[in-house]
């Protein structure tokens, strides 16, 4: 199977009956050819998305039928004008309906950034969720999803509701962190699927949805897309709308993260980093990146950021004290808090029962809720509307 099939096969689908072909009006993009799926974007006018299902459901069966097609998903993309950007969440309905949410999507995963693209635009909307935290850190192992975890679960206890959105596809760790066993179910009659109530925490993961035991080699645009739609498709507000959703983000700088923080429509991205890291360049890195799609940076988390002895209960300053409180000063960023290096933070983290939840009296938690506070002050501070922004 090639694009230049593919493309052919597409010459027969049209919006209406006199007019030009998907292909020839150059309506037809990002074509993905991967183990007999094929994936691909259909350019649409932003104001009647809507009208387009028939024409991607077209699209969708025409390359299903095609010989060595196993699977075809198919996505319409539109582009708003910066002037109608105000609009693109404030719409957000949870009528349940996969395809009218798919048409709702200003831009597909698909689709690489594009230049010059205002805040705003190009962002998926996200029904059920008021808004959204990345957590994210500059490589993996550094505590990332240990710590979104423990902080959602703060969240909740601060009379939050919440849900947790496990993005890491190099090593989604969320089920187990959560002890999640059960599969996610479908929402009768759509493409959506419902979250698991982990905790009270509304959770998915990419997890659930492959098999843990087949090695997962994504390729930048796929990972957006499935990534897009995971957040897209899940009924997050299942049992009430959600005030905060967490993301535990891929871990790294690469296309993958920045096209997820330009499509997302993120409050504010928290960082994790070790002391050791935070000294590095790959911290800033991380920085940088939400800087440059204007993602407010609500704060660096120091994991592991001194040994908590469990036998004589001290503090150890391994790595020297107050190294990453200067390092978020200079940077000018907010610094959320150290959290220990603890065996009972690991222990109860890898046995399905994060501290906040087996320990809530523990100094640990005590920690937890304290950056959970900051995090939410820091979004109310940085509700404001977001400039332009120019990706080069
Ligand atoms: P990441 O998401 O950055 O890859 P994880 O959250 O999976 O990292 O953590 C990596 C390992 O470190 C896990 O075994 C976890 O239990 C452990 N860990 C994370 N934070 C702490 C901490 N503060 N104290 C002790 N162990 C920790």
């Amino acid at each position: 199977m090639t694009e230049v099939e593919i493309l052919e096969k597409l010459r027969s689908v049209k919006p209406g009956p006199e007019a030009q072909d998907i292909v020839s009006a150059g309506m037809v993009s990002d074509i993905i050819i991967k183990d007999g799926s094929v994936m691909f974007s259909i350019s649409v006018p932003a104001d009647n998305a809507a009208a387009f299902e028939p024409l991607r459901a077209q699209a969708e069966q025409t390359v299903a039928a095609l010989q060595g097609v196993e699977k075809a998903i198919v996505v319409l993309t539109a582009e708003r004008k910066a002037s109608s950007q105000s609009t693109a969440s404030s719409s957000a309905s949870q009528s349940g309906n996969g395809a009218t949410d798919k048409t709702r999507a200003a831009a597909s995963g698909a689709s690489a950034p594009r230049a010059a693209q205002p805040q705003g635009a190009g962002k998926l909307e996200i029904a059920g969720v008021k808004q959204i935290i990345a957590v994210s850190s500059a490589k993996g192992g550094v505590g990332k999803s240990t710590t979104s975890v423990n902080l959602a679960l703060a969240l909740q206890a601060n009379g939050k509701k919440v849900g947790i959105l496990d993005a890491d596809i190099y090593g989604p760790s969320i089920p187990r962190l959560l002890k999640i066993t059960d599969k996610p179910t479908a929402v009768a009659n759509s493409r959506r699927m419902n979250p698991i109530n982990a905790y009270g925490l509304m959770a998915m993961s990419i997890g659930l949805l492959v098999d843990p035991d087949t090695p997962m080699v994504w390729r930048g645009p796929m990972a957006v897309s499935a990534l897009s739609q995971m957040i897209r498709d899940v009924n997050w507000g299942m049992e009430g709308e959600l005030d905060v959703l967490i993301v535990d983000m891929p871990p790294g700088t690469g296309d993958i993260q920045l096209t997820m923080a330009q499509q997302v429509p993120l409050s504010g991205s928290v960082i994790v980093s070790t002391p050791q890291d935070l000294a590095l360049i790959d911290a800033r890195k991380g920085i940088a990146m939400f800087r440059k799609v204007n993602i407010p940076i609500l704060g660096i988390v120091e994991n592991m950021s001194y040994f908590s002895c469990p036998t004589c209960g001290s503090r150890h300053d391994i790595f020297g004290h107050g190294g990453a409180r200067a390092t978020a000063e200079e940077i000018g960023v907010p610094f959320l808090g150290e959290i220990p290096l603890h065996m009972d933070i690991r222990e109860r983290s890898d046995a399905g029962e994060p501290v906040v939840i087996s320990e809530p009296e523990s100094d640990h938690t005590a920690i937890y809720l304290s950056i959970a506070s900051a995090m939410m002050k820091g979004i109310n501070g940085a509700m404001k509307p977001a400039p332009a922004i120019i990706i080069e």
